[in-house]
């Protein structure tokens, strides 16, 4: 048996028809369990003056050879009125079936290319495949969702079912994400709505219905009109033209447009600036589990004092369902720090601060209902020297996500721990400093602030200094500290040659 998935697409009759037409003959002659994605409206490509397609991916299993696959897709468009001598080549046509990925193959014929060759380079196959398995990894290539956020393709995609206003919109594709279940089954298990505690809160806003036609031909001004405002973020307060935009996104069906100024920002500033926050929710809703993830734990480095980072972290939390139990217990701890930080009152995505805080309480007790409080879970005894320790030998091992996670429990039961703080700040770092130049040394410059830093510490936050963003100005005022305050330590350590080296 070998996993295929097939690019269908349509732009001539009904075209909605025609694919579920397509998909049904599929599952006739192939394979019965077929599924087929959310169906896309796209933009054409490659023939721009023709009407708009609607494309989806297919994925079925088969023990077919290739070329007899190819065979029965190509009579299948025939039987649904394809009539391929006489269209013009990349032209309107009642459907298309192409193969994009048979199993790990890779074929490089006249009459067959696999995997595609354009599905790298088009977004219209790319955001329909990744609706439905984002993490397969096209062979010779990466993951479908990394192809996806790298595409250069300027052409828009947006799932035809959107209508209604953002929230409301990315909700529904997260339902329809057939391959894309978010409810952890502990919950069903212990008869628990994890649904209703935890993704509630995002269902709350609801913008007004765009009135509008498929050929609405105001389109492209629209995404002018987003693009100036994704110029305005460098100039003005972000949160007012980002929320102008996303009005605006939200009344002219332009959603996935949205979800594209926001990746650009983010690509040119990083996780440090409040549009990757929103970014990251995007994903979430679009069902890029692993591109949030990377969005997250950057911003868990770069913005540990933003409740956003935790509002969000939580929120991914409880839906990556990998381990259910543990997945609420953090997104509650994670929604408590965010709840300690404060929550500002319909910042974000217009929840308030009670709805989280109900939401929090009714998880708790539904938790505690089925036995599995957060607060009966035992911290695992482990001395400071020894968690310092574990800490300092991820750091040795270049794992500096881990080393940062690591410092910063010990940093924050005990502030005054400065070999954690300084621990942190350089794994901190190394972690996020080569993106975000700003928010790593701003980690590094908070513990420089520190007065009563030891010798040993002053020595390696100069260093830090030196090998992270190569400061010789910071690392010649931290150790010059050290020089003054420390003269034996300096001493013995050959300060004085280092200083005068620099
Ligand atoms: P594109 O391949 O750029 O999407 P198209 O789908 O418009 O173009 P068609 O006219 O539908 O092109 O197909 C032309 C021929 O391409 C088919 O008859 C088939 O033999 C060949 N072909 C090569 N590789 C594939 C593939 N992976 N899937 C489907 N057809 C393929
Ligand atoms: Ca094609
Ligand atoms: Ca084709």
């Amino acid at each position: 048996m070998t996993r295929v998935f097939l690019g269908v697409g349509s732009n001539l009759g009904d075209r909605a028809a025609h694919l579920h037409g397509a998909l049904d003959a599929v599952r006739e002659r192939i394979d019965a369990n077929a599924r087929i994605s959310t169906l896309f409206e796209t933009e054409p490509r490659l023939d721009e003056s023709q009407p708009q397609f609607l494309n989806a991916a297919i994925e079925l299993q088969t023990t077919l050879a290739p070329r007899e696959l190819l065979r029965i897709l190509l009579e299948i468009e025939v039987g649904r009125g394809r009539r391929r001598e006489l269209d013009r080549p990349k032209g309107p046509r009642t459907v298309d079936l192409d193969i994009l990925v048979f199993g790990q193959q890779t074929i490089d014929s006249p009459d067959l290319t696999v995997p595609h060759p354009g599905l790298a380079t088009r977004r219209f196959v790319l955001a329909p495949l990744a609706a439905l398995a984002p993490d397969l990894v096209v062979p010779g290539l990466s993951t479908v969702a990394t192809l996806l956020a790298a595409c250069s393709d300027e052409g828009w995609v947006r799932p035809a079912a959107l209508r209604t206003g953002l929230l409301a919109s990315l909700m529904v594709l997260v339902l329809l994400l057939g391959g894309c279940d978010l409810r952890p089954p502990v919950q069903r298990a212990a008869g628990v709505d994890f649904d209703q505690a935890v993704h509630a809160p995002f269902r709350a806003p609801e913008r007004a219905e765009p009135a509008r036609t498929d050929e609405n031909p105001k389109d492209n001004e629209v995404i002018d009109i987003l693009v100036d405002k994704r110029k305005e973020l460098f100039q003005r307060p972000e949160s007012t033209v980002l929320t102008q935009a996303e009005a605006l996104a939200a009344r002219s069906g332009r959603q996935f447009d949205m979800i594209d100024i926001y990746r650009k920002t983010y690509d040119e500033r990083g996780a440090g600036h409040y549009v990757a926050p929103r970014l990251a929710y995007a994903y979430i809703n679009i069902g890029l589990l692993a591109e949030a993830r990377k969005i997250v734990d950057k911003l868990l480095i770069a913005r540990p004092d933003d409740w956003r980072t935790h509002f969000i972290h939580g929120w991914l939390r409880g839906t990556e369902n990998k381990d259910a139990e543990t997945a609420i217990v953090e997104t509650l701890q994670a929604w408590e720090k965010a709840l300690q930080l404060g929550v500002k009152e319909q910042e974000l995505y217009g929840v308030s601060r009670e709805f989280i805080q109900k939401r929090v309480t009714d998880a708790r007790t539904m938790l505690d209902r089925a036995g599995k409080s957060p607060t009966s879970q035992p911290a695992a005894p482990l001395s400071d020297d020894a968690k310092l320790a574990k800490a300092d030998q991820l750091l040795h091992s270049k794992q500096a996500k881990a080393a940062f996670l690591e410092y910063s429990k010990i940093a924050q039961a005990d502030p005054t721990n400065h070999a954690a703080a300084v621990g942190r700040a350089i794994a901190g770092w190394q972690a996020i400093g080569a993106e975000d130049e700003a928010a790593g040394l701003g980690l590094l410059d908070k513990v420089a602030e520190r007065q009563d830093l030891t010798a040993f510490e002053l020595d390696r936050l100069g260093a830090a200094y030196l090998e992270g963003p190569k400061d010789k100005e910071r690392a010649k005022a931290t150790w010059s500290r050290l020089l003054a305050q420390f003269p034996d330590y300096a001493a013995s350590v050959k300060l004085q040659e280092r200083l005068s080296g620099l």
